[in-house]
């Protein structure tokens, strides 16, 4: 029986609801009538329920879906400007007890290299982060209680936060492992996370199943359930995805719709982000062994549709996709994206990028600068900026003023005060160039005179070796 308040997976989750919603979808993927309908909503910027947003992915109308392209870009301008906020990954180990079928940490893979981060190595990671000009982590771990039980992952953490070097500094440290209890979410909250992250992977419970075999992660149950528990233990910034390639997109779709609006109607609060990966090339794993792959059209349709339906939810881009899918992507309603990852265990420090612990191929292998100023070229504000959790504007908080739009009362000063750090302290010369003149435009953009006379001064003073400014 469907009910989004309950706090059973497959109740939040239901699988009849998900194919009663993919019938009607189908039914009325040519009605023109109340895909207007649909779209008239989606202008409020109240966002849509999974059966409405479901209607507007199996639309086929090109001027329909060229208007919910449109309606994606414009609900992206309203509610996060320009900015464009930048992360990368930081692996800690991929020891892993799972069997999950698409990963090279699988347990069962027996030719990949083994490896956990001592507190030095993740030192020597993290300098070189810094190095680059990040501030803004998520850290990646498989599931193994005895390699990485949550201690070690705290002591991460506790190591990241310490480290100032040079101007540089970790500000938010997200989190991606693997569910775990109450009081373990209690305890990462209590380590200054930001988001704690998971991949559903795939919300079609029998294909979960078969797609991960053995281990922990086999269960369903605990899994789809892992964003309550984290919400009990106090983490009210959770971040949803679904790896998109296991299963039907439209069925993955509805799901990630409907545990959004579970935890809108338990918690009161919406995901703080959504990731939207692929199915990568690995070790061991050819994509193409799972039968569905979706093209960059569906992919970039996908993103106009989560954009439309959650327009206060922040959408995330990793390096698994090229430079060409991600410019689209940003378009459609994309707002975090990784720079420069390197998704093997101690990769950042190693002068070439190495293979032999990887995670997943990287597609766009170019450097942060280059990111930096290719967004800017775009006309983008590329943001380091951190404030919003250090200043506690998190989980409704963070929410409410989203949804007043005020948030960018906030967040445009505080992505052209980090962009000045990143020019001041990391660019190259011609990166500089254009980003002095890209915050020179911006802040004629700033509203109120009061703020951008406080700007001013604050760059100056950026200028003269002052750090971390936020509103
Ligand atoms: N181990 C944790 C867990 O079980 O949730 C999370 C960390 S894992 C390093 C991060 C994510 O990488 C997974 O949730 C999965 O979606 C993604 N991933 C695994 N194999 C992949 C592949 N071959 N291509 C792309 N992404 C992959």
């Amino acid at each position: 029986m469907y009910n989004p308040k309950s706090l059973k997976a497959e109740e939040f989750i239901n699988h009849e609801e998900i194919l009663e919603t993919l019938e009607y979808a189908e039914k009325n993927k040519n009605n023109v009538e109340l895909i207007d309908k649909i779209l008239e909503k989606a202008k409020e910027l109240k966002g849509l329920s999974h059966r409405e947003a479901s209607v507007l992915l199996a639309c086929e109308i090109p001027e329909k879906i060229n208007e919910v392209y449109a309606l994606a870009e414009q609900i992206k301008k309203d509610f996060y400007g320009n900015r464009i906020v930048i992360f990368a990954p930081l692996y800690l180990s991929n020891y892993c007890v799972n069997g999950c079928v698409y990963c090279p940490y699988h347990h069962q893979n027996s030719h990949i290299v083994r490896k956990k981060l001592t507190q030095e190595e993740v030192k020597a990671e993290v300098i070189a982060l810094q190095d680059m000009g990040h501030k803004r982590l998520a850290i990646e771990a498989g599931e193994d209680p005895v390699n990485n039980p949550i201690e070690y992952i705290l002591d991460c953490i506790k190591t990241i936060y310490s480290i100032q070097h040079k101007n540089g500094a970790i500000r938010r440290v997200n989190v991606n492992i693997a569910a775990t209890t109450v009081e373990n979410y209690k305890k990462l909250k209590d380590a200054g996370i930001g988001t704690y992250i998971l991949f559903q992977e795939t919300y079609h419970k029998e294909s979960y199943e078969q797609l991960h075999p053995t281990g922990p992660k086999h269960n369903y149950a605990y899994h789809t359930e892992a964003m309550d528990r984290a919400m009990e233990g106090g983490i009210d910034d959770v971040g949803l995805g679904v790896l998109f390639g296991l299963e039907m997109y439209k069925y993955e779709f509805a799901g990630l719709l409907m545990h959004a609006e579970h935890l809108e109607a338990v918690h009161g609060v919406g995901p703080h982000t959504i990731s939207v990966p692929r199915v990568k090339k690995a070790d061991d794993i050819d994509p193409d062994t799972f039968d569905n792959g979706i093209s960059d059209e569906i992919f970039e349709k996908i993103a106009a549709c989560i954009r439309v339906a959650v327009p206060y939810t922040g959408m995330i881009i990793s390096t698994r996709e090229n430079e060409k899918v991600r410019k689209q992507m940003l378009h459609l309603g994309v707002s975090q994206i990784s720079g420069a990852s390197r998704t093997s265990v101690g990769g950042y420090a190693e002068k070439e990028r190495p293979h032999d612990t990887e995670q997943f191929d990287v597609s766009d292998q170019r450097t942060l600068d280059e990111v930096v100023k290719w967004l800017m070229d775009m006309d983008y504000i590329p943001s380091f900026c951190t404030a919003c959790y250090r200043e506690g504007r998190t989980g409704d908080r963070f929410m409410a003023l989203c949804k007043s739009k005020q948030i960018q009362n906030c967040c445009h000063p505080n992505a052209l005060m980090t962009l000045k750090e990143f020019l001041e302290d990391y660019a190259s010369p011609k990166t500089k160039e254009v980003g002095e003149k890209l915050i020179e435009k911006e802040i004629e953009n700033i509203g109120k005179d009061k703020v951008k006379q406080i700007v001013r001064e604050r760059l100056k003073k950026i200028e003269q070796g002052d750090r971390d400014f936020r509103f």
